[in-house]
């Protein structure tokens, strides 16, 4: 078998070390610290989400490479750049996701969800995108995020965003974000900003990036999200969106804005904010921070009415935000650390069934209990001292023979005797 392996005639001589596996680039493993403060994070969002009825749900890590090619548009980045794409070996094109809402709106679909309106889901986990790795930029990262579905009115948008300031604020990470929140008007705003749009961007043309020049054929709004620099400097000068707003789409967004501030949630305007995906409409938001260098945006989302029809279901409204998770996880304080453990300890040999006997009745009361599997009594203490242990519990030695233990309070170094019998009782101050 392994013959038939690429490269296997090459594999380096037994003697030989082999080099070091390594984690693909853009990826990280959560270890213990990590994975405190992402657990930190989701869980709050989780909470405070279902709190306002968004209930958690989870979709596929790959979906059918269409389903991103729908809703995010082929002109988008993420789509002519961005995507692991690959053939399963039925010859289907697959796609790992890398954002959240194209999976759940193919969901819902699927589910015919429609029929019980609206739907509010709640939903945390990894994306993917190939994009060059930098501090708060992976190729493997996750995201919380919530998608609201069939409610048309601004006030279902004046919750969405709410409920993200809600999560920031009980992530202690308020003070270092700024909202900011623009409109894109309606289908009619959209087609008469177009042709503004179209209009001064062509007599700029020859000064837009090659990818920008395209776009001003297919797609042209998507040149204002341009990060190129070149691009950045012609969209300094570009109408601005609200000149191009109809009533509706105004008093819409009036709405959004009268809502936000009865909550309480303060907010600025930003003119240049687009969201660079195609089925987004009236609201656009996004929180933002300076804490992080060059990658600011924590929390961003807005409306995509568009989006449940582009993929072949019944036309519903829709408002919703992703955040990241690792950009957030840099933001907030420690996080408590794990339960301080009790460590069981023999006083002398052969007692290894005695020691996990215990542990195990002790786990089960709901105490957190580590045992060491082996070393003497020095060694064993040493290891309960670096796991921060609360409470050493001795077993063996005269005080066993008497049907006793020695209980060791680690932060006081007091030690008294406790018959086994009433040991839970006496335990519990250490809980
Ligand atoms: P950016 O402007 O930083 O590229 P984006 O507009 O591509 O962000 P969205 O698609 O709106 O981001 O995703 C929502 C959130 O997910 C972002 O605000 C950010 O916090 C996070 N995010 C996006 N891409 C990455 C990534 N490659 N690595 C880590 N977090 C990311
Ligand atoms: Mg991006």
């Amino acid at each position: 078998m392994a013959g038939a392996l690429p490269g296997a005639a090459a594999a380096p001589a037994a003697s030989r070390p082999r080099a070091a596996i390594e984690a693909v680039r853009g990826t990280h493993d959560l270890l213990a610290d990590a994975m405190r403060r992402h657990r930190k994070v989701e869980e709050t969002a989780a909470t405070l989400a279902a709190r306002s009825g968004f209930a958690e749900i989870a979709t596929p890590i790959f979906e059918f490479t269409e389903v991103f090619g729908r809703s995010l548009g082929d002109t988008s980045d993420i789509v002519s750049k961005e995507m692991y794409t690959f053939a399963d070996k039925g010859g289907d094109s697959l796609t790992l996701r890398p954002e959240g809402t194209a999976g759940v709106v193919r969901a819902f679909i699927s589910g015919r969800l429609h029929q019980q309106l609206p739907f509010k889901g709640f939903y945390r986990g990894p994306m993917f995108r190939h994009e060059r790795p930098q501090k708060g930029r992976l190729r493997q990262f996750h995201q919380i995020g919530v998608e609201l579905l069939g409610a048309a009115e601004p006030l279902a948008d004046v919750e969405v965003i709410a409920l993200g300031y809600d999560i920031l604020t009980a992530l202690g990470v308020a003070d270092l974000v700024q909202l900011e929140i623009n409109t894109l008007g309606d289908g009619e705003s959209r087609d008469i900003y177009r042709q503004r749009l179209v209009d001064y961007l062509r007599g700029h043309s020859e000064r837009l990036s090659e990818d920008s020049q395209l776009r001003l054929e297919r797609n042209p709004l998507r040149i204002l999200d341009s990060k190129d620099p070149t691009d950045r400097a012609v969209i300094e000068g570009a109408p601005a969106m609200s000149a191009s707003l109809t009533d509706a789409a105004k008093q819409f967004f009036d709405r959004v804005c009268e809502g936000l501030t009865a909550l309480g949630v303060a907010f600025q305007l930003n003119e240049r904010l687009v969201r660079g995906l195609d089925y987004y409409c009236h609201t656009a938001f996004e929180f933002t921070t300076d804490a992080l260098g060059s990658q600011g945006a924590v929390l961003a989302g807005g409306r995509y009415d568009g989006l449940v029809a582009a993929l072949g279901g019944p036309a519903t409204p829709g408002v919703g935000w992703a955040a990241g998770v690792e950009r957030l996880a840099m933001l907030i304080a420690e996080p408590d650390g794990a339960k301080r453990p009790l460590v069981i300890a023999p006083l002398d040999d052969g007692r290894d069934v005695e020691v996990l006997t215990l542990a195990q009745r002790l786990r089960r009361a709901g105490f957190t209990v580590e045992v060491g599997f082996s070393g003497n009594l020095g060694k064993r203490m040493k290891r309960a001292n670096r796991l921060n242990a609360r409470a050493a519990i001795l077993i063996g030695g005269t005080e066993g023979s008497r049907g006793a233990a020695v209980v060791r309070d680690m932060e006081t170094g007091e030690q008294v005797e406790v018959p086994l019998d009433s040991l839970d009782s006496h335990l519990e101050r250490f809980r």
